[in-house]
């Protein structure tokens, strides 16, 4: 609290650890922004003796700072929350720039709740502000979903013609990832699906909606957009709206995976390596790290404990990594078979199936690659799982360099790393 002075901004709460804010502010805006970590008598001190310029406020003091302000503006008094405090002169002032940066986040996804039927998960201090947000919107219906409430997990059968569901819960928050509460599959006139979680960028909510088509929005927008707001309040001042998707797509680069998936031997671990080298990312190779913790290399594994121990353990080191960020991922060639590696993989990353002809696979020491015939079996149960799971496809070329090459050409057509 005494670094704090009356130049700073800076984000208040009270498990800030994983907070993206001080790099959005501080790193890529370029203003003295701090992270403080307050318990509740530290909040009574700290509002009280205003040593700020400007703040953010987040879980789980959004509701209990109202009392200490002098001045609220009417749209954070209709929400019950605040998110956002400016100093003036003395005078401290509330606002909500999470029901703006809900706003954006919606438009970007093509989303309104004009006239629909809309499900919230969670009755917090989010939940709030998307109620006003859809009372503002005219929608037809609205629901809380709370797990104390007469409006509970137990009973969304009662919901099952809504047309929206958005996620006002932690549920699927990192580090539980892939954890929901709802059977997308119960819904039959699902139009849309919001997760104002950003970490991962698609939780296992949004990641069920996608497999059936259905419109999602993912939090990562919204964070961006209620800070751009908050800038917007803190300097008196309008700003480029640009900032807000250039901010988006680096963020994105920074925390998004590029994850290679294909048959064994198609050629992931090489180009993975060379792909990490090249932008100076971390290389994970799952196989690798079946054998760290197994302390047994791949074949032996399969030998000596069969194939079935190993899909556990490969999913289990699946999970752990693929939920963490900025990483280059080679995947086993198996892993695509179950659904709940398909999530972990496509989660936060970027996905890459590199698609190589059957008779071309190395099959020097791969267990399950006895000789083509069943290779080519493999394949064929394979296929559909490798398209399903990735972003791209690229077909393998004779030469390294040139399938390199390829790989690059598309990660930039693709925006996902530049040029
Ligand atoms: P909150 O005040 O803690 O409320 C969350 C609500 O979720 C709780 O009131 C609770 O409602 C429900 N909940 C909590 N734990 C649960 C569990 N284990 N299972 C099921 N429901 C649970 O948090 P919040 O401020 O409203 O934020 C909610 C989520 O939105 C968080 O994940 C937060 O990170 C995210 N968020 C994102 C942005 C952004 O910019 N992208 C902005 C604001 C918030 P019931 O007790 O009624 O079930």
């Amino acid at each position: 609290m005494k670094e704090f002075d009356l130049k700073n901004y800076g984000l208040i709460g009270k498990f800030l650890g994983h907070s993206m804010s001080k790099y959005i502010h501080g790193d890529l805006w370029g203003y003295d922004y701090k992270l403080q970590n307050l318990n509740e008598s530290e909040l009574d001190y700290f509002l009280k003796e205003k040593n700020f310029k400007g703040l953010n406020v987040t879980i789980p003091y959004k509701e209990k700072v109202i009392k200490y302000l002098d001045k609220l503006n009417d749209l954070a008094e209709d929400i019950g929350a605040v998110n956002t405090i400016k100093n003036n002169n003395g005078k401290l002032e509330g606002y909500n720039t999470d029901y703006y940066g809900f706003d954006y986040m919606l438009k970007e996804a093509n989303i309104s709740y004009d006239d629909k039927k809309v499900l919230i998960l969670g009755s917090g201090g989010a939940s709030k502000m998307v109620q006003k947000y859809c009372k503002d919107k005219d929608a037809k219906e609205i629901i809380v979903i709370s797990r104390t409430g007469e409006n509970n997990y137990e009973n969304l059968d009662k919901f099952k013609d809504f047309d929206a569901i958005v996620n006002a819960s932690p549920v699927g928050m990192y580090p539980k990832n892939l954890e929901s509460k709802i059977d997308i599959d119960l819904f039959t006139k699902l139009d849309s699906v919001v997760d104002l979680i950003y970490n991962p960028l698609k939780t296992k909510l949004l990641l069920d909606a996608e497999s059936k088509n259905i419109k999602i929005a993912s939090g990562l927008d919204m964070l961006v957009s209620q800070a751009f707001y908050s800038a917007e309040i803190f300097f008196d001042k309008k700003l480029d709206q640009a900032i807000i998707e250039k901010t988006c797509k680096l963020l994105e680069r920074e925390i998004m995976n590029i994850t290679f998936v294909g048959m064994p031997g198609s050629g992931k671990t090489r180009m993975a390596s060379l792909l990490a080298k090249d932008l100076g990312k971390k290389l994970i190779d799952i196989d690798r790290e079946i054998e760290k913790k197994e302390k047994l290399n791949i074949e032996d594994i399969f030998k000596y404990k069969g194939e079935k121990y190993f899909r556990k353990i490969e999913s289990q080191v699946l999970l752990d990594f693929s939920k963490e960020k900025g990483q280059i991922i080679s995947t086993g060639g198996g892993s695509i078979l179950s659904e709940i590696n398909r999530h972990a993989i496509r989660q936060n990353s970027f996905v890459m199936f590199l698609n190589r002809p059957v008779e071309k696979l190395s099959r020097r020491k791969r267990p399950l690659s006895k000789d083509l015939e069943s290779l080519k079996n493999m394949y064929e149960k394979r296929i559909s799982y490798y398209k399903e799971v990735s972003d791209i496809e690229i077909d393998v070329e004779e030469s390294i360099s040139k399938t390199y090459e390829k790989i690059k050409r598309e990660l930039i057509k693709h925006e996902i790393i530049s040029d």
